[in-house]
């Protein structure tokens, strides 16, 4: 299906669950955020409605997410059906990791092609300090855990945060030397918490580059197999791994955005900038068939908007989790 800017929509990305084990610093406020009603989460029925309603207009890729989406019960058994929906060929997972070394195997067997694992430092005392109390080894074995079942390409998102860690993006970056592992620099969003505080700590992905090339190597732009997001890679050499960076702010990748997010209550949102959804929780508890689903679908994507203004400020006042990462 397209938009009304020419797009071709067929990315949905699924929040399934609002909760979180962690409480990264610009993801939520110290306190946590209340986590909504179970009756008011959709049910794991219901997304599976939606994803075939969505599967019937053009949707071909679904990414589960969250807040962690490894604390949603049922999460296996929500793949396996997704994975049976005829049109859905690529099911993958971005998760915190923290869970994922007791799931990798039943993951990638249940029908998870690959994973994005968030991950914004190797040193175990910051990353207890930015996720308020998480636990670096639990993330490194979800890593190995990933490789050892074959969810891959294993992709570590990481956002940078000047003056936490942007002194480790020389060795974050130095990981692909040595591993197939796809490093995507993330730039700070002022989304959630973060809003109050992203001025001055905003790193602009140009300048993580220009770090890279006169101290790590050039970085020569690079394709990766799996996965045709926002990111634009590069390598260093030979290196096994590649370098991604994702420009959210610097320089929008809207025009080639392919994307809708299911939130866990059930709203469709055409961009995570733009406030506007459109509830499918309320209609599917009604009855509606899968047509009524796809015309609500469709609906939500004329509300496209063209691009992103996320620098004149953002309006919601929930963050990441809340929304659907
Ligand atoms: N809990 C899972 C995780 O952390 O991967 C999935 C949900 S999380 C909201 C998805 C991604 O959003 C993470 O990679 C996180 O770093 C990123 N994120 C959250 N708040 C952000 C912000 N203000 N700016 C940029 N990225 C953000
Ligand atoms: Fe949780 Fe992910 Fe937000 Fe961190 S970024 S608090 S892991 S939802």
């Amino acid at each position: 299906m397209k938009d009304t800017y020419h797009r071709e929509i067929n990315y949905l990305r699924v929040s399934v669950t609002d909760r979180c084990n962690l409480r990264c610093i610009y993801c939520m406020p110290p306190e946590g955020v209340q986590w909504l009603p179970h009756e008011d989460i959709l049910q794991l029925e219901e997304i599976e409605a939606v994803v075939k309603a969505a599967a019937l207009i053009g949707v071909k890729k679904v990414r589960l997410t969250g807040g962690e989406p490894l604390l949603r019960r049922g999460l296996t058994d929500l793949v396996r059906n997704i994975a049976d929906i005829p049109g859905i060929d690529d099911i993958s997972l971005t998760t915190n990791g923290l869970l994922l070394a007791s799931w990798a195997r039943q993951l990638k067997e249940s029908g998870v092609k690959r994973v994005n694992i968030s991950l914004d430092t190797l040193q175990s005392d910051r990353y207890r300090e930015i996720t308020r109390n998480g636990n670096l080894d639990g993330v490194r074995q979800g890593i190995e855990a990933s490789f050892e079942h074959g969810l891959l390409p294993v992709k570590i998102n990481t956002v940078v945060i000047r003056g936490f860690n942007d002194d480790e993006v020389l060795a974050m970056a130095g990981l692909t030397l040595k591993r197939p592992l796809h490093i995507r620099f993330i730039e700070l969003m002022p989304i959630g918490p973060s809003n109050s505080w992203t001025t001055g700590r905003f790193v602009p992905a140009e300048e993580i580059m220009s770090i890279i090339n006169t101290r790590l190597g050039q970085l020569v732009p690079a394709k990766i197999s799996a996965g045709n997001g926002p990111a634009q890679y590069y390598r260093i050499n030979d290196a096994p791994g590649t370098i991604g960076f994702i420009t959210s702010m610097s320089e929008h990748f809207c025009r080639s955005c392919n994307r809708l997010r299911l939130t866990a209550s059930g709203s469709l949102r055409p961009c995570l900038y733009d406030g506007r959804e459109v509830d499918l929780k309320t209609p599917l508890r009604e009855g509606a068939g899968l047509n009524e689903i796809g015309d609500l679908i469709l609906k939500a994507v004329a509300l496209k908007p063209d691009r992103h203004h996320m620098l004149d400020g953002w309006q919601d006042r929930r963050g990441m989790s809340q929304i659907g990462g």
